[in-house]
């Protein structure tokens, strides 16, 4: 049978219909709409800049509670919070840790940053993260179970921990993840960079798993220029990681008492500033993105060829990133190509990890789902200021 070739046409229309009129439209763009001028000034008037400060405590509390854990751990990015929580984890060189091959690139480096070995394993097509049953089936066929994790018995190495990843903000089937991980004696890490505000089942993203770590980069939901956190609700787990965070130093009033080799992970209290004004926004930009995320669900759902990505059941998205599943690769790179020559600044889903040059030869589980969702996936426009009229007064 001859299937009609994808059309964007139609899809650029209704997009142009819906999107405000500035261009060019970026993916996600950051919006300050709070109280960010003052709370930076107060550090610029006190002096309170630097690795310590009252934003940073602040910060942190405002964190932990609003993701409904014991303790959060400001650090400069995500990808060092990766790499921290990895190391809390007891992940040491030459372990292996299981990530999604569909993820950004951060989750990847952050396991060669702590000396061990990404073993890449499948998607699932609903949530687009991490598959449960998939990753036991791996499991089962090529690991044999141990009381520190499994052993790969292709590599000889150790197994020790796993890290899904809520893809644009999508919550993976975490009671099953977790159930799987504790039959193999696994660690589990969220990554939940993507997903704060996000439920899983009415608890928040980041309260699902031992660890998790947040992203505040500029194109996250909320931003502090660059920054992150790690959620524990294990204080002493806490305690160890803001230890490890800022320099190993044992707290005394003046002598430099280090006692082992540390990080200068910490956040700034600048960007802490920013941080608490953009969180109390985060219910305003959760709606807004809802808001968006109905709408381009309204006028695009019944295009030939379009399938938008919707919250899997049981969960509530923060819909970070709006995405369309297209018909195939040509489909996507056409839709692109489409939206770009329009100045949308869509986006395909990131190369998978095992397709890079410097993560070819590690282990991998067949990954079926993942390659076709990296053929199919376009991200559209999806910044929480993008239907409420403030580029225009920009
Ligand atoms: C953003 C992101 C990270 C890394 O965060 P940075 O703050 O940019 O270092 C890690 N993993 C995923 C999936 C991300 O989207």
């Amino acid at each position: 049978m001859r299937v009609a070739p994808f059309d964007p046409a139609p899809v650029l229309a209704a997009l142009t219909a819906m999107l405000p009129a500035a261009r060019p439209l970026a993916l996600h763009e950051p919006r300050f709409a709070g109280r960010e001028w003052d709370y930076v000034k107060e550090c610029l008037d006190t002096g309170w800049v630097s690795s310590a400060g009252a934003y940073v405590d602040r910060f942190e509390r405002l964190l932990a509670e609003r993701c409904g854990v014991a303790r959060a751990v400001a650090v400069v990015n995500g990808t060092a919070g990766l790499h921290a929580a990895l190391l809390l984890a007891g992940v040491e060189p030459g372990d292996e840790v299981l990530v999604p091959a569909l993820t950004f690139v951060a989750t990847a480096n952050a396991v060669v940053h702590a000396g061990a070995v990404p073993h890449f394993v499948d998607s699932d097509p609903v949530t687009l993260g991490l598959d449960p049953k998939r990753l036991e089936d791996h499991l089962t066929e090529t690991a044999a179970p141990g009381p520190g994790g499994p052993i790969n018995r292709a590599t000889g190495r150790h197994i020790r921990a796993v890290v899904p990843v809520h893809v644009f903000g999508h919550p993976v089937a975490m009671d099953a993840l977790n159930a799987v991980a504790a039959r193999w004696h696994l660690t589990v890490i969220e990554d939940a960079t993507e997903a704060l505000g996000s439920l899983y089942h009415g608890r928040p993203a980041g309260a699902l798993a031992r660890l998790a770590v947040l992203s505040f980069n500029g194109n996250k939901i909320i931003t502090t220029g660059g920054g992150g956190a790690i959620l524990t609700d294990d204080p002493a787990l806490a305690d160890a990681a803001k230890h490890l965070t800022s320099t190993a130093k044992r707290p005394h009033p003046w002598a430099f008492e280090h006692d082992e080799v540390g990080y200068n992970y910490r956040l700034p209290n600048l960007n802490a500033a920013l941080g608490c004004a953009q969180l109390e926004q985060l219910d305003t930009f959760l709606a807004a993105k809802r808001r968006l995320a109905a709408l381009y669900h309204e006028r695009l759902a019944g295009l030939p060829g379009i399938e938008p990505v919707i919250e899997p059941p049981g969960c509530t998205g923060n819909y970070w990133l709006n995405a369309v599943k297209v018909p195939d690769a040509a489909a996507r790179d056409a839709l692109l190509a489409a939206c770009h020559g329009a100045g949308l600044l869509a986006r395909p889903a990131w190369a998978l990890m095992s397709g890079l040059p410097m993560y070819a030869a590690c282990p991998s589980a067949e990954l079926p789902v993942a390659e076709e969702l990296a053929a199919r996936l376009v991200c559209l426009p999806s910044g929480a200021g993008l239907l409420e009229g403030d580029r225009e007064q920009a």
